[in-house]
């Protein structure tokens, strides 16, 4: 595959769970679990690894973000797609804008997708509220951010002689993507230390979604860069407690920053590979 922002990995080895990830079923039938979605770009997979339930959770809050908070922008960015037809017809719609004209009214223009202003939606996060100290009982705020590319957005408001027009994205709902990032640290570490090799934190975020969300799943203060890995696990002691940490960059949103999340706690005798 290719693209601007395809992902690479050397991550490609096949590895299994036998288990579902989730609630620890093995009887039923399973199956695979992207560790980074493969609607975001990942290539990793941990083989029977989700039951039916588990996997319709994941995959819906998945789709979610990747479809309907990134589908235009992506689309427009040539990001390759699995649902051509869906896309035709989204890249055919039409998009309504508002301004103020010479007159001095507010008037609204519609023009074509191709032609809206690159504008991607960065999700910034504070530090975990667990690395903070802070209790589980509080959500932090989560900062929403956009890069409105300018020229783009000059030149319409040029042609239809409007100015200050609302430049508006789809919605982007913090929690879709916390509960992403939950799955995919949680993924990550079932692929590296199997799903008993740990003490898991994230299920009834992921499962549930109960729970702070930015007790567990943060970024960094002040903000880091993604790193050249996707998926990096490690180990950190806090107020004296070992914790397991995964820190997920998102390569397919290149302008998202670095993320850490706290997976779980080590059970002894287990390392990081
Ligand atoms: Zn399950």
């Amino acid at each position: 595959m290719s693209g601007p922002n395809r992902q690479t990995t050397s991550m490609t080895a096949a590895r299994y769970a036998n288990e579902c990830i989730y609630c620890g079923e093995h009887d039923a039938p399973l199956t695979k679990e992207h560790v980074i979605a493969r609607s975001l770009g990942g290539d990793v997979v941990l083989q029977k690894a989700s039951c039916k339930t588990h996997g319709d959770i994941t995959s819906a809050f998945e789709t979610r973000m990747s479809r309907e908070t990134y589908g235009v922008q992506r689309a427009r960015d040539g990001v390759p797609t699995r649902d051509k037809e869906r896309r035709k017809v989204l890249m055919a719609q039409r998009v309504s804008i508002t301004g103020i004209n010479a007159a001095g009214e507010s008037e609204t223009v519609a023009i074509s997708r191709d032609e809206y202003p690159h504008m991607p939606m960065i999700v910034r996060l504070p530090t975990p509220g667990l690395l903070q100290g802070i209790s589980p009982d509080i959500e932090s705020g989560v900062a929403l951010t956009s890069g409105l590319d300018t020229d783009q957005s000059s030149k319409i408001s040029r042609r239809f002689g409007l100015r200050d027009i609302v430049w508006s994205s789809a919605g982007i709902n913090p929690r879709t993507v916390i509960r992403v990032l939950a799955k995919t640290a949680h993924a990550f570490a079932c692929y590296e230390l199997g799903p008993k090799g740990f003490e898991p934190l994230l299920l009834p975020l992921i499962v549930d979604d109960v729970g702070s969300g930015s007790y567990f799943v943060g970024g960094f203060e002040p903000e880091r860069r993604q790193n050249k890995d996707p998926l990096i696990l490690r180990e950190d002691e806090i107020f004296g407690e070992k914790y397991l940490i995964v820190d997920i960059s998102l390569k397919f949103f290149p302008d998202m920053p670095l993320y850490q999340v706290v997976v779980g706690r080590p059970l002894a005798g287990s390392h990081p590979r």
